[in-house]
């Protein structure tokens, strides 16, 4: 009987003790100060390299593929040296000789071109103004065409994503005047035996203002039908001879 008195002596001792260290632990965590409590969410790493950006120049880690100096980025669609001209930094189709292509394969990429209708207009309208197209990964074209005051179908107006997507509003300038494409592309993925896991995805703001919104791309571009996806690679940025010498200056790629 004395036992049990002591034994209920201590419980009633003990277990108001351990109460008592787990109250003091909950009070002290909410005594922390507000930058203490801040300093639980800040995130330190990874540090993001640093980009020197100018209003006149590219990122500096971008790469060049066209300053006006040379054309030493391209060949043409088929080998051989890109036939395209260029003079006074500006470089324009050589009509019927050939797409040309970059040199280097890309995957996936923020890209910057500028480019310009020609000035001559008389005699041609809609697919036959202006028309020319950057091809990402050589398959995938993001439509140049001169739209200003031209009609033709509008998924295959200048900034559609051809024969796929309409873009959001018509944002061109007129003939002669420069334009520009800023893309952000992500390329599809296919597993080991070709099989697509996950299409591409293209965003386009066309003169700074977006067009193009994650778009999913539905397959290759094609001017007839809808092909479906092939497995490739990385690959070529292309750009399109359509017959229509339209130029092209300032392009570069960063890639992501
Ligand atoms: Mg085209």
């Amino acid at each position: 009987m004395q036992i049990k008195t002591i034994k209920t002596f201590f419980g009633l001792v003990i277990i108001p003790f351990s109460v008592c260290i787990a109250t003091f632990t909950v009070s002290a965590s909410e005594k922390k100060e507000p930058w203490q409590l801040a300093q639980e969410t800040e995130v330190w790493e990874p540090v993001p390299p640093v980009v020197n950006t100018s209003e006149k120049n590219p990122p500096s880690d971008a790469v060049i593929l066209l300053d006006g100096k040379n054309l030493n980025q391209w060949e043409g669609v088929d080998g051989g040296v890109a036939r395209w001209y260029l003079d006074k930094g500006v470089m324009t189709v050589a009509p019927k000789t050939g797409d040309i292509k970059t040199k280097e394969v890309f995957c996936d990429i923020q890209l910057h071109l500028e480019w310009r209708a020609p000035e001559e207009v008389d005699g041609f309208d809609g697919q036959g103004r202006g028309n020319s197209g950057v091809f990402l990964q050589e398959r995938y074209e993001v439509q140049i065409l001169d739209s200003y005051k031209n009609e033709t179908y509008p998924n295959g107006q200048a900034a559609s994503v051809y024969k796929q997507s309409i873009p959001l509003v018509n944002a061109s300038r007129g003939p002669d005047v420069w334009q520009s494409y800023d893309i952000i592309f992500r390329s599809p993925k296919f597993d080991d035996e070709g099989a697509l896991i996950s299409p591409a995805y293209v965003t386009v703001l066309h003169n700074g203002v977006l067009v193009q919104n994650h778009v999913e791309i539905q397959g290759p571009t094609s001017w007839i039908g809808h092909p479906p996806y092939e497995a490739h690679g990385c690959a070529p940025l292309r750009l399109q001879d359509h017959g229509n010498p339209v130029s092209f200056k300032n392009i570069w790629v960063r890639k992501l």
